[in-house]
């Protein structure tokens, strides 16, 4: 007797009750025949309610990979017997050592989600003797349960970071939710629109929709209508980067203006040199080489609209880097300078983020919330899209980056 209850625990199937044990030669593998322990019987497979049984299942007998006994790999066997649920139909009886319809058992479920935070992919199928597409079947169901079972995890949220990263060769997005308090990742699903981020609204409910208090973003609609429709105490902070592109992007505008003038008149020389500048005009003054700082002195004298347009782009930058009421007051002043500036694009610029961004913008400087936190998570995921290749649903996916950077406590079987 004690002999089996060592096995079981071995296994990890303790909550079975071990009949048997037969060593498989052809296969080399140990097999444990089990049954279910008296109270664990007639139990739904989907929600666990006791009902009423239906019939003695499909008469073959069910099999789990357990876990490996030494070097030997094991699998553990029980005829299941089929209930009938109220809410989910005729189904194949819970057991309290696997997951419903998996083929793993629950210790085997949670070694190759532990594995997974810690070794590369290869080791991870090489030690688990299982394919990288059984491993994300694996990880899915892991995280699904340990979603569930965290409860009310997102009782006290108030600052969240909403982003899009492209995966699939830039064919595909997933909708990226992170808390700025925590500093972790909240949420991630397929898609990247108003419905997408709708769904995690849903999810948090109207109570917690409330709580929130600022979401930081990039200017997408997308994002600032889901956040409008569901969240009615929420402000934006609009991501400081994706402002200075703006002025970037404007900057470049006028360059190539300044370059077509250049070209047409026949000015070769002057138009290279604008070609050439692009680099200059583009990075941080403390980045510029000695040359490129020798090309913008050269534009000061020699280009008064395109210097101007540099000394707005940089002195965008610059509100962000002062922030609070001091940047707000130099944000305004700005404002006014890109509306007198007779640079067209900058002009409109202003018109556009007066109309519509001054007030997110000023909560940037405010509460000096950025999407630095999201773009870091994004980097990480875009590794882990790499390591999700093989993996057979994009939920596999999804799985594997809550399970790196969601902050669940994943134990080896055995411990706790
Ligand atoms: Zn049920």
């Amino acid at each position: 007797m004690r002999f089996k209850r060592v096995l079981a625990r071995a296994v990890g199937i303790e909550q079975a009750v071990v009949q048997w044990l037969r060593f498989d030669e052809v296969a080399g593998v140990f097999v444990v025949g089990v049954r279910l322990p008296q109270r664990a019987e007639g139990r739904c497979g989907w929600c666990g309610r006791r009902c009423p049984g239906y019939d003695q299942g499909r008469r073959v007998p069910r099999r789990w990979r357990g876990l490996d006994v030494g070097t030997v790999r094991c699998f553990v066997q029980a005829d299941l017997a089929r209930v009938r649920c109220a809410r989910h139909g005729v189904t194949t009886q819970a057991v309290p050592w696997a997951r419903h319809q998996a083929g793993h058992t629950r210790d085997f479920d949670a070694l190759t989600a532990w594995l997974c935070t810690r070794m590369s992919k290869t080791a991870v199928a090489h030690k688990l003797r299982t394919s990288w597409a059984t491993v994300g079947a694996i990880i899915t169901r892991v995280m699904a349960d340990a979603d569930a079972a965290a409860g009310d995890r997102w009782a006290n949220l108030a600052r969240i970071g909403v982003d899009e990263i492209s995966y699939k060769r830039g064919y595909r997005y997933l909708t990226v939710v992170v808390d700025h308090d925590s500093r972790r990742l909240l949420w991630l699903a397929e898609g990247r629109s108003k419905t997408t981020l709708s769904g995690f609204f849903t999810e948090l409910g109207p109570a917690g929709c409330a709580r929130i208090a600022l979401v930081s973003a990039d200017g997408a609609d997308w994002i600032f209508n889901a956040v409008r429709d569901h969240c009615p105490n929420a402000e934006i902070c609009l991501d400081p980067f994706h402002v200075v592109s703006w002025a970037t992007q404007a900057l470049d505008e006028v360059r190539r203006a300044c370059w077509n003038t250049a070209r047409r008149a026949g000015q070769t020389a002057v138009a290279t040199g604008l070609k050439q500048a692009r680099y200059a005009l583009w990075k941080n003054p403390p980045d510029l080489t000695a040359r490129q700082q020798a090309t913008l002195a050269a534009i000061a004298h020699t280009n008064k609209p395109l210097y101007r347009a540099y000394l707005l782009k940089e002195q965008l930058r610059q509100v962000f880097a002062t922030g609070g009421t001091a940047g707000a007051g130099l944000l305004d002043a700005w404002l006014g300078w890109a509306a007198r500036s007779r640079l067209p694009v900058f002009a409109d610029l202003a018109r556009r983020i007066r109309a519509y961004f001054r007030a997110d913008i000023i909560n940037t400087l405010t509460y000096k919330l950025s999407n630095g936190l999201i773009e870091s998570t994004n980097t990480k995921i875009r590794l882990l899209t790499r390591i999700a290749f093989g993996f057979k649903s994009v939920d596999a996916l999804i799985a594997l980056a809550k399970l790196h950077l969601a902050g669940y406590q994943i134990s080896l079987p055995g411990r706790s």
